[in-house]
């Protein structure tokens, strides 16, 4: 294995994540090369670093394997060939702080971009949650005069909780969430097999009219009334479109 085959498995090598028979042939090379041996031992020391400077909350498997690939696919779409070594160490800690930052119930950070909307983090965030557990409905009903009523009392937002399923979007229940401190209604949808999360926030003036995607995720938000809504899914972007326009046209007064 040479000194290119090396790079780029790194970090799995270090998370243990090599299968055997690249595990080997990598290890005998850490052991034999001036390069690639220390510069292993320095990362390993660095994660070791982090690993006791930093709080110890450990995030699901499964959103750890997400975050994983998503950061291997930031990596080889911007970093094809060669990067220099100091860019692949900020690349290596910012992998590291973005672990830790999900892992301790922290702000979902997108990385490669410039801009990041907290509230539209917070909630891929808490989506992403939803859908690990099995904690997608605290109330279980596609009838809106069990969910909406549901609410009253446990947070001061009303949610207008229709249900779409002749229009192809079920409700299925809601939940109450915590998005920047404040208990806030999430009402649970379904585009066939996807799960399409509304939550309702207090109206902020910040109407998109756009399709946010984040790493395989939509995410849209509109604003009625004293309302505003996100709906975040990985259903198609036209199917989260379609979505809002007939929450929209169900729930006009
Ligand atoms: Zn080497």
């Amino acid at each position: 294995m040479g000194c290119d085959e090396v790079h780029p498995r790194l970090d799995a090598y270090l998370d243990g994540e090599l299968a055997e028979t690249e595990r080997r042939p990598l290890r005998d090379h850490l052991q034999s090369c001036p390069d690639c041996g220390p510069e292993a031992a320095a990362l390993e020391r660095l994660r070791e670093g982090i690993r006791r400077s930093a709080p110890v909350y450990r995030a699901p498997d499964a959103l750890r394997s997400q975050i994983r690939f998503a950061l291997r696919r930031e990596a080889a779409a911007s970093a094809p060939a060669a990067l220099p070594h100091a860019s692949r160490w900020l690349a290596y800690a910012a992998s590291l702080l973005l672990a830790v930052a999900i892992g301790s119930g922290g702000t979902f950070v997108f990385l490669g971009e410039r801009q990041t909307d907290p509230v539209a983090s917070e909630i891929l965030d808490n989506h992403l949650r939803s859908l690990l557990g099995t904690h997608l409905t605290d109330v279980a009903s596609s009838d809106q005069h069990t969910v909406k009523p549901w609410f009253a009392g446990r947070t001061d937002l009303s949610p207008p909780a229709v249900d779409l399923a002749v229009e192809g979007f079920p409700l299925v229940g809601g939940r109450l969430e915590l998005i920047a401190g404040k208990p806030v209604p999430a009402l649970v949808y379904k585009r066939r097999e996807h799960v399409i999360n509304l939550f309702v926030l207090p109206a902020s003036r910040s109407d998109r009219g756009e399709t946010l995607t984040r790493h395989g995720y939509n995410l849209r938000h509109w604003d009625e009334g004293d309302l505003g809504f996100w709906a975040v899914t990985d259903a198609s972007p036209t199917d989260l479109a379609e979505f809002e326009r007939q929450f929209r046209a169900a729930t006009k007064s």
